[in-house]
């Protein structure tokens, strides 16, 4: 029998195998994926990156009450165009220590910024642009009635809605809810995000050398990005290419997290025990993702609990992580789905790519704001995702690209919002 013919490109697709675009098996997980967690009330100072499981109405408006927004000198009404003066009335408005009095009109008060307006107060003069003496003030208008000063509710008004439901929050929410006089949130409980990984090759990183072994660089990397991007994660430790005892580990691991990446053992080779158990469980979407670099990815269900099993690559079990994971995480935590935000740039590269495929490159972008991308693309090199700082994201169809020509790029920093 004569050996099949060699293939010239490795990543040529096999005849008569379908392949799943991109977007089809993200918009797959969009509509399937459904928040796992239930909910509980934090205090806001304990909700960053936790996702809203109602939405936030302002209990207070912001500011409460009309202020000063400079250091300055209020009176009432505006000033026209030309010279003013203006005599000084006795006592000073702060923030925090409010003037209790009416300023008659015509007179002006000392303000500071922050300061409540007293009655009689409706504009304030900057400090910089009066000369003032202890008895009065002189200044040149014209200058608007309100000029200045911030008025109430100007922000939000008490009952507002602030935030909605399935929204993440982060720092600006939680400032936002504590200027409305929320102390607490009804948020989804944590996602717990199980790491696995598998081969019988795989040997802890910062053990001795062995010959044959490679270190393990896959669950150390994904179980900081589940940690970065505000979710909780779980050490599944490692376990080998050994059927029984994967299936005992993903039976565990099913009992302390809510969603599990695995990583390894996802094609349908003979070692590839992840994809076989998870067909043997019977619910195995085993796709065949037409991106680059990414195949193999097996998605299934073991237990209850939705399994990502990654290929093995560092480069293609992080792009699969960023591309296909974290916006279904983000589903499971009980947020809305979104796309990662990119924009258009330069290309500061050269490329001629073949279709049937979506690429993401390893990127970043130079001092003139084009986009460059990493040397190999070799999906073993993890030089090149510490030497990137994003991805350009190119379409399935062929595409010929020089210098000059717009690419969509994606910063690192955007996947997992
Ligand atoms: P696999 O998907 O199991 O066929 O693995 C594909 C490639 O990724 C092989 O070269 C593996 O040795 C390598 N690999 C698998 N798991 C890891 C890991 N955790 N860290 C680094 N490389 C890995
Ligand atoms: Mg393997």
């Amino acid at each position: 029998m004569k050996p099949p013919p060699l293939k010239n490109d490795c990543f040529a697709l096999p005849r008569g195998v379908n392949w799943v675009p991109v977007d089809t098996a993200l918009d797959h997980l969009r509509r399937n994926l459904t928040g796992v967690k239930g909910q509980e009330v934090v205090k806001i100072h304990d909700a960053e990156a936790r996702f809203l499981a109602s939405d936030v109405t302002a209990v207070t408006a912001n500011p409460p009450t009309a202020n000063s927004a400079v250091d300055g000198y209020g009176f009432a009404g505006g000033a026209s165009a030309g010279e003013h003066s203006l005599p000084l009335h006795k006592g000073r408005a702060a923030a925090g220590a409010a003037f209790h009095g009416t300023v008659p009109v015509g007179a002006a008060l000392r303000i500071l910024t922050g300061a409540v307006l007293p009655e009689g107060v409706e504009t304030v003069v900057l400090e910089e642009d009066v000369n003032a003496s202890s008895a009065q003030i002189a200044f040149n208008g014209p200058l608007k009635r309100g000029a200045n000063t911030r008025d109430a509710g100007e922000d939000a008004k008490a009952g507002d809605v602030i935030a909605h439901c399935g929204q993440r929050i982060r720092s600006q929410e939680i400032a936002i809810f504590a200027a409305c006089g929320i102390g607490e949130v009804q948020v989804y409980k944590p996602l717990r995000i199980g790491v696995l990984s598998t081969g019988d090759e795989i040997a802890e990183a910062g053990t001795p050398p062995v010959q044959g072994r490679i270190y393990d660089a896959n669950r150390p990397m994904l179980l900081s990005l589940v940690r970065r991007w505000g979710f909780q994660p779980v050490d599944l430790g490692h376990v080998g290419d050994d059927r029984d005892a994967l299936r005992h580990s993903l039976d565990k691991a099913a009992t302390q997290a809510d969603v599990i990446l695995t990583s390894g053992g996802a094609s349908a080779g003979d070692e590839d025990h992840v994809s076989a158990l998870l067909a043997e469980a019977g619910a195995i979407d085993h796709w065949r993702i037409a991106l680059k670099p990414g195949r193999p990815l097996a998605l299934g269900i073991w237990g209850d609990i939705p399994v990502f099993g990654l290929p093995g690559n560092p480069v293609a079990a992080f792009v699969c992580t960023l591309i296909f994971a974290a916006p279904a995480f983000r589903v499971l935590a009980g947020g809305n789905w979104r796309s990662p935000s990119g924009f258009t740039v330069p290309a500061a590269f050269s490329k001629n790519k073949k279709p049937g495929r979506r690429e993401y490159l390893r990127a970043r972008l130079n001092a003139d704001g084009a986009v460059e991308v990493f040397g190999s693309e070799g999906s073993g090199r993890i030089s090149g995702l510490s030497w990137a700082d994003g991805l350009v994201e190119l379409p399935d169809g062929a595409m010929d690209i020089g210098p000059g020509d717009k690419v969509h790029y994606i910063p690192f920093a955007c996947f997992g919002e």
